[in-house]
């Protein structure tokens, strides 16, 4: 009876080591930065430099409606100031201020629309930055979270591996080497359970002759489906 009883138990602890390492694996493939906090790190530079390029458009334009201002004072002091022009020099000059005024207003037009795409460029900035402080925030949690599950699955794998050798070593040298084999072969599961006749690791039944023979225990008993090793709890 203990023979694969106790093969049975060695391969509870090495599926729960299996299991655990693959829980394990699982967490360090989600531990670091999140592909969507790398993509919202980006939108916050990329807002950043939208911004950036929109204040330089909006001061280069304000510094030159200014220029235009002061040149079209300069332009009409001379126009009234009762310098002696002739009729042709008056005309040329009232013609030069009155382009200058046209370029100016356009310009000023143009200092308004960058006004707003300064405006604009603000919101943008801000609502990305909001995204990722909360994005930040959830990712920060989770992360303590996955660590928290990783220390608690490794203090599990730990012990599992410790209790591991004494039930190996109560095992038959030869019945463990057949274990591992199979073991390597199977997906992990070199012992399948027999529940209601029924092999649980391929979901066929075995003949009645085998069931007999596992259920007895006295020697080891291979599915005939899957291969695996019966054991009949
Ligand atoms: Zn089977």
């Amino acid at each position: 009876m203990g023979r694969t009883l106790q093969l049975y138990q060695l391969q509870s602890i090495d599926s729960e080591i299996d299991k655990t390492n693959q829980e394990l694996a699982g967490i360090a493939a989600k531990l670091g930065e999140s592909e969507a906090l790398k993509r919202a790190k980006n939108a916050v530079e990329i807002a950043d430099k939208d911004l950036r390029k929109a204040q330089t458009a909006m001061k280069d334009l304000d510094l030159e409606v200014k220029s235009l201002t002061d040149k079209i004072n300069n332009q009409e002091k001379k126009l009234y100031s009762g310098m002696v022009l002739n009729a042709k020099e008056a005309a040329n000059l009232q013609d030069e201020v009155a382009s200058l005024k046209r370029w100016h207003g356009q310009r000023e037009e143009s200092l308004l629309e960058a006004m707003l795409s300064v405006e604009e460029a603000e919101e943008t900035l801000d609502q990305a930055q909001t995204a990722l402080s909360e994005l930040q925030a959830a990712w920060a949690a989770e992360q303590e979270q996955l660590k928290q599950t990783q220390n608690t699955l490794e203090a599990k794998r730990a012990e599992l591996t410790e209790r591991r050798p004494a039930v190996a070593n109560s095992v038959d040298s030869g019945d463990l080497s057949n274990y591992e084999k199979l073991r390597s072969k199977k997906a992990g599961r070199a012992v399948a359970v027999v529940k209601d006749g029924v092999c649980q690791g391929c979901g066929m039944t075995p003949s009645n002759n085998k069931l007999q023979r596992a259920r007895a225990g006295l020697e080891l008993t291979y599915c005939g489906a899957c291969g695996r090793i019966l054991h009949v709890l």
